[in-house]
């Protein structure tokens, strides 16, 4: 009867253990975490402190009891694995109840010990009011402390998906908040302008939001805590959450040998198996391929840690599961926004120093989340990378509603190997209440298609604002929105032609200049575009995301 020690006992290492007994009765399985619960919400530990999980019996999913119970499975919480010996099959551990340390032999090993968040040696950062957010006894502390100690003013440091949601979640909560990034962005797997929604949405609801600044140092006195920033900027506040990235739990790993990376992730074969005999692991802690650009890298998420866990269950039981690398798709939620993100961004081949429209392509569109006649419709941005020859690199997606099927969508798309035409054949469910005949997605596959075949240009409001800055002769702001839609927003250096005149005016236009249209989303500057192709224009370019974007993303905001 083969022996599975599976170390840590939350996302990946939960789920091999269960997956593991579905496949094998007679196996003997033997979880060791060092926390006190096993199989956990992480995911949920922010909405557990902003009040919107109610109960924290919520949070926890599985006990050691139930395991042994219905799993016929041994958990032993509180118990840490301190050592691997590969040669011996043996590993040593660490019981704090009993204070004591035992060994264990094994036939096999799963290492699922996860990340923990990174503190970075700043001076004050041990402070009893500076925090982390990873576990449950993290968030028992976090909670109490805003209980107890009256906290009206928080700083979450880092503007990644755990800072964002904590950001949200101590406002709602009551509290006034301020966030410090070090990046010009928050959600660095964004693109710079897409994140732009965010920091307006963060202004919005009073987060204050300092960027491209990183802490110096913490300076405690008896009751508050002064932030000194790099900038010398200087910022007082009750309560402090780190949430600057994480590193993976591999010293164990090291210790016993087995390969990691420079990051300290642990190195694998195809099947989870490390450079030891006998050992495998999944999870945080694992560096993967990355399903698009085929670099190795860490993506720590709950999704692949716990398909990878399943997977590693079916190889350990006669049924070899090959993984063929992550994609990183994720979604969050900031406040009535939702921010998705699959594969690599614009900024990942900008920094390679490639070349729009030679090495790689994006498309930018806005479209309606469900049927504009059907009432309740908002705004959904979609961008996406591509190659000339379609293939889908990567997409972002924000709005209020629907952007997580769209995201979904894509992402599946992409891991199937699917090409923009895919998106625009894909026959997605439709009713008015859901969606437009022509989906979000196919639309983002049609206008790709238009970028291929260079039946249309677009260009960013960034480059249009800083072509009027310069005040470039040869250029002209084209709006073609109708005169009720001018109340609400228009371009004091545009020339104006309506939609439902330009037939008639386009003769206005000089064919010498660059002309860069915008109208709400770009559908009409579009239609203009192509009309003026037509007529002999060859420097003609839609504003991606037209006027809705600009508004969106804050274009005209101080
Ligand atoms: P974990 O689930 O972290 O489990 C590792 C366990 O191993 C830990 O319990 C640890 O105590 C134990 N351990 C470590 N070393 C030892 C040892 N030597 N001996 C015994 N036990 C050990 N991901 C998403 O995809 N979507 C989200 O919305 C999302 N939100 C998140 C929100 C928060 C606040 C946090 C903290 C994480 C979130 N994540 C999210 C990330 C996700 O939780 C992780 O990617 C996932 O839990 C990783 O699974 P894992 O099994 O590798 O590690």
């Amino acid at each position: 009867m083969a022996k599975t020690v599976i170390i840590g006992g939350v996302a990946g290492g939960a789920t091999a253990a269960t997956r593991l007994r579905r496949n094998d009765e007679e196996m003997e399985i033997l979880v060791l975490e060092r926390g006190e619960y096993i199989s956990y919400a992480n995911c949920g530990l922010p909405y557990y402190i902003g009040g919107v999980i109610k109960h924290r019996s919520s949070l926890l999913l599985q006990t050691k009891e139930a395991m042994k119970k219905k799993y016929n499975i041994e958990v032993r919480t509180k118990h840490e694995v301190t050592e691997i010996i590969p040669e011996q099959k043996k590993i040593i551990v660490f019981d704090y109840a009993a204070k004591k340390t035992y060994e264990e032999t094994y036939d096999q090993v799963i290492i699922a010990t996860g990340s923990s968040p990174v503190k970075p040696p700043i001076p004050g950062i041990d402070g009893e009011n500076i925090f982390t957010l990873w576990t449950v006894p993290d968030t028992d502390e976090i909670s109490q402390f805003i209980e107890q100690s009256h906290v009206k003013k928080a700083a979450i440091i880092g503007g990644g998906f755990i800072g964002l949601e904590m950001a949200e979640n101590l406002a709602m909560a009551g509290l006034d908040v301020t966030l410090i990034e070090l990046e010009n962005q928050v959600m660095t797997t964004l693109d710079y302008e897409m994140a732009r929604i965010l920091h307006k949405n963060l202004k919005k609801h009073k987060v204050e939001c300092i960027l491209s600044d990183g802490v110096k140092a913490f300076h405690h006195d008896e009751k508050k805590t002064t932030i000194e920033l790099m900038s010398g900027k200087k910022t007082e506040v009750d309560i402090v959450i780190l949430a600057m990235g994480v590193k993976p739990n591999s010293e164990l790993a090291k210790k016993a040998n087995i390969a990691t990376n420079s990051r300290g992730g642990i190195v694998l074969d195809e099947y989870f198996k490390t450079s030891k005999e006998h050992i495998y692991a999944v999870g945080d802690v694992i560096e993967v391929e990355h399903a698009v650009t085929g670099e190795k890298t860490m993506i720590p998420l709950a999704g692949p840690a716990n398909k990878q866990a399943r997977m590693l269950a079916d190889t350990l039981t006669g049924t070899p599961m090959k993984y063929k690398g992550t994609l990183g798709t994720s979604v969050a939620k900031l406040f009535d926004f939702h921010v998705a993100t699959v594969g690599i961004n614009e900024k990942y081949f900008i920094k390679q120093g490639k070349k729009k429209g030679v090495d790689y392509e994006t498309a930018l569109i806005v479209q309606k989340s469900h049927a504009g006649y059907y009432p309740g419709a908002t705004a959904l941005v979609l961008k996406m990378i591509f190659t000339k020859d379609g293939k889908i690199l990567g997409a972002q997606v924000i709005g209020k509603e629907g952007v997580d099927k769209r995201m979904n969508t894509i992402a599946t798309v992409i891991r199937l190997n699917g090409t923009i035409t895919d998106l625009t054949e894909l026959e997605l469910a439709y009713a008015p209440p859901f969606s437009s005949a022509k989906d979000p997605v196919n639309m983002l596959g049609y206008v790709a298609g238009n970028i291929c075949e260079n039946k249309v240009s677009f260009i960013s409001w960034e480059e249009v604002l800083q072509k009027l800055e310069k005040k470039q002769e040869n250029f002209l702001l084209l709006d073609v929105t109708e005169e009720m839609e001018r109340e609400q927003f228009q371009m004091e250096d545009a020339m104006w032609i309506p939609f439902s005149q330009i037939r008639q005016r386009y003769e206005e236009l000089s064919k010498e200049k660059e002309i860069c249209i915008y109208c709400a989303i770009g559908v009409r500057a579009y239609n203009i575009a192509r009309m003026l192709k037509q007529k002999g224009y060859d420097n003609v370019k839609v504003i991606e995301g037209g006027s809705t974007f600009y508004q969106l993303a804050g274009y005209g905001n101080k």
